[in-house]
């Protein structure tokens, strides 16, 4: 079995875990075969990843995406399920040899945004664009399926292949995502025991980045409402001021960071959004904060929120006023199980070299990659998509935001060896306990 709880609770296999990562290396067969048939199939997975990017759709909503996935996957024999959570398609590839099973998941979604490149492939759906790559990580993932299809003889255990609608969120109202995914079995029959994942990245062309722990953060979401009370602007004190306890509020908040929180263990509150008042000589009866908080441990996401209500019902109180305090949840830090890293260093400096393979400190961005990682050791990495001839490229979500195709190669020759070598681990593991 390879759980969390195995890690945690039998040394015996962390010694072997220990033992197998020095005495490592990438099979030079399987390894030859995985550079043929990425060459094959080239043309293909190029081909299918600009039909993608011309033809973008938003959260819950990958119809036609999610129908040449599926199609594509089943063209290669596999076992596809579709309408998971809503447009999701699984795909179960089964090795020849019996083992355990491993998840790759991709994300499917793209963003409304205008794009503003002038690729021939551009966007022909106005307003929506594959802003965050989420079209790439599609091709290799569709381009590792088909590598591994060829090498079915040599894989004991089996791959699950998981394209996962709405990463970015689903519409107000609606479920999606990753949660959804789980909520749907899709860590189930088979199990799943481990889970590899990728996001694009301005990192140059031929480089990964990854950490071992938290890689990402969390996620959440709230809106204070200040509740004052309306009076001349003239005759403030017949009123209460809501914009002037927002002013407050909003200095006190930045302070929870900086003041009451471990400062090795990072945490971003952002507001984003203000509104409030009618009119320059009305006292403004109610004001609305929206903002985002961004952590990597769960203590800090308790803290926060708790430190967040405390202090705006400390503010208004003390104005004689009232609030409204809520606060969302969303995805929790991204987490590279340290024990699983270890195993999977070896490989990706077999196939990239040692200094193409960078160590990069937490981001305070999110991924709900995250729910998969917190049900079982999951691996998340960073691909390089910055042209080298390029010293800057356009970010992530930007209208100008254009990923190098060749990054898709880079993307399915370290996910094969990565899937390849994790699934000859498991029968080790398996063999020996
Ligand atoms: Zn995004
Ligand atoms: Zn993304």
């Amino acid at each position: 079995m390879f759980t969390l709880t195995t890690f945690k609770k039998v040394p015996a296999i962390v010694l072997f875990f220990a033992m197998s990562v020095a005495l490592q290396a990438v099979d030079k067969k399987p390894s030859q075969l995985i550079d043929l048939e990425i060459k094959k199939h080239k043309d293909e997975i190029l081909k299918t990843r600009r039909f993608i990017h011309m033809n973008p759709e938003l959260s819950n909503r990958e119809f036609e995406t999610s129908k040449l996935i599926a199609a594509k996957l089943m063209s290669l024999g596999l076992d596809v399920q579709t309408e998971i959570a809503k447009t999701g398609v699984v795909a179960l590839l089964r090795g020849d040899q019996p083992g355990i099973t491993v998840g790759y998941r991709a994300d499917m979604d793209a963003l409304p945004i205008q794009e503003q490149t002038n690729v021939p492939f551009k966007s022909l759906n106005p307003g929506v664009m594959h802003a965050c790559g989420h079209d790439i990580h599609m091709s290799v993932a569709l381009g590792t399926a088909m590598v591994m299809s060829a090498l079915k003889d040599h894989i004991g255990g089996n791959i699950k292949f998981i394209f996962q609608p709405a990463e970015e969120g689903a519409p107000a109202g609606e479920e999606g995502g990753a949660s959804l995914m789980i909520k749907e079995g899709v860590l189930d029959d088979p199990p799943v025991r481990a889970i590899f994942g990728l996001h694009v990245m301005p990192l140059e062309l031929g480089k990964i980045e990854f950490s071992s722990g938290a890689i990402m953060a969390s996620s959440d979401r709230f809106v204070i409402t200040i509740k004052g009370k309306s009076s001349h602007g003239a005759k403030p004190h017949e009123g209460k001021d809501a914009i002037t306890m927002a002013a407050q509020v909003i200095m006190s908040i930045q302070t929870i960071v900086s003041r009451n929180l471990d400062a090795t263990d990072p945490a971003v509150i952002s507001i984003g959004k203000i509104e409030g008042g009618v009119r320059s000589n009305i006292i403004a009866d109610e004001v609305r904060l929206e903002g985002t908080v961004r952590t990597l441990s769960e203590m800090n996401q308790k803290k926060i929120q708790q430190l967040m209500e405390d202090t705006v019902k400390g503010i208004t109180h003390s104005f004689g006023a009232d609030y409204a305090f809520s606060y969302r949840r969303g995805s929790s830090p991204v987490y590279n199980h340290p024990q699983l890293a270890k195993i999977m260093i070896p490989t990706l400096h077999e196939v990239l070299g040692e200094g193409n393979v960078g160590k990069i400190n937490p981001q305070m961005v999110a991924e709900d990659f995250s729910a998969y990682c917190q049900k079982i050791p999951g691996f998340f990495f960073f691909l390089g998509v910055k042209p080298p001839e390029q010293t800057t490229m356009a970010p992530l979500h930007s209208p100008l935001f254009n990923p190098d195709e060749r990054s898709i190669f880079v993307g399915i020759k370290v996910m094969c060896h990565l899937l390849f070598d994790c699934l000859k681990h498991q029968s080790h593991i398996e063999n020996t306990s």
